[in-house]
């Protein structure tokens, strides 16, 4: 089993430029147990300034093909001139649990690691595209430079066993992304699911938020 960045890892040739995988970052937070977590993340459009800076993390970090990103942040303008407001909204891939992706990948490869997060092993995926239109979220997209495999967010379970957060969080320095276990909830992570209904933090390992009062937008 393989999923995508360990695919493009072993062997594939993957060509991007210079070649810089590095991301800037300021803030370098760790976790000690690795692999074995629930973890989730929790992204609250509330204190999102529309910066865009985890858009540019991520695409570093995960060289998505071109046009495409693992997550979007999007302005929006409500009310009628001059009485209008700007507010952003996120997406990524929610890391549903049952994943309707998973359930329509008729190759097994679209599967739930033993962490939660909802993976596609790129040994496995043949481009059918079943779990793109499955998604509710529109959070897959075909990569045409390898056959059409799909991809999307794995919410940086390499960095994760590195003991780094994914990398949209550590660059969002309005800390609209807070990151944390599911199952061991710690600080203002543990808050934040606090606010959220039972149901609501059993359906997904990811969650869009308003306010950081619990209002889920899902
Ligand atoms: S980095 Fe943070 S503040 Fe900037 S757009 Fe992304 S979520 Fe919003
Ligand atoms: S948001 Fe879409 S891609 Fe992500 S787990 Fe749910 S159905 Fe699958
Ligand atoms: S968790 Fe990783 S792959 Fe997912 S949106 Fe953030 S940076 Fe991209």
């Amino acid at each position: 089993m393989e999923n995508r960045r360990q695919f493009i890892k072993n062997g594939l040739i993957f060509c991007l430029g210079t070649g810089a995988v590095v991301v800037a970052t300021g803030r370098v937070h760790a976790f000690s147990s690795l692999d074995t977590g629930k973890w989730g993340m929790i992204i609250d459009t509330a204190r999102c300034s529309g910066c865009q800076s985890c858009m540019v993390a991520c695409k570093l970090q995960t060289h998505t093909v071109k046009n495409r990103f693992n997550t979007r942040i999007t302005a929006r303008e409500t009310g009628t001139f001059p009485n209008t407001s700007l507010h952003f909204e996120a997406d990524i891939c929610r890391h549903c649990n049952p994943a309707p992706c998973v359930g329509a990948c008729p190759t097994g490869a679209a599967f739930v690691h033993p962490t939660g997060i909802v993976l596609t092993d790129w040994q496995k995926c043949d481009g059918n595209g079943a779990c793109i239109d499955a998604c509710p979220y529109d959070a897959r997209f075909h990569d045409q430079r390898f056959n059409n495999k799909t991809d999307k967010c794995d919410l940086c379970l390499d960095r994760i066993n590195q003991g780094l957060v994914p990398a949209c969080v550590e660059n969002c320095s309005s800390n609209a992304r807070i990151f944390g276990r599911l199952d061991r909830p710690e600080g203002e992570f543990a808050g934040y699911l606090s606010a959220l209904s039972q149901s609501e933090t059993t359906q997904s390992a990811v969650h869009v938020i308003k306010s950081g009062k619990g209002d889920s937008n899902d």
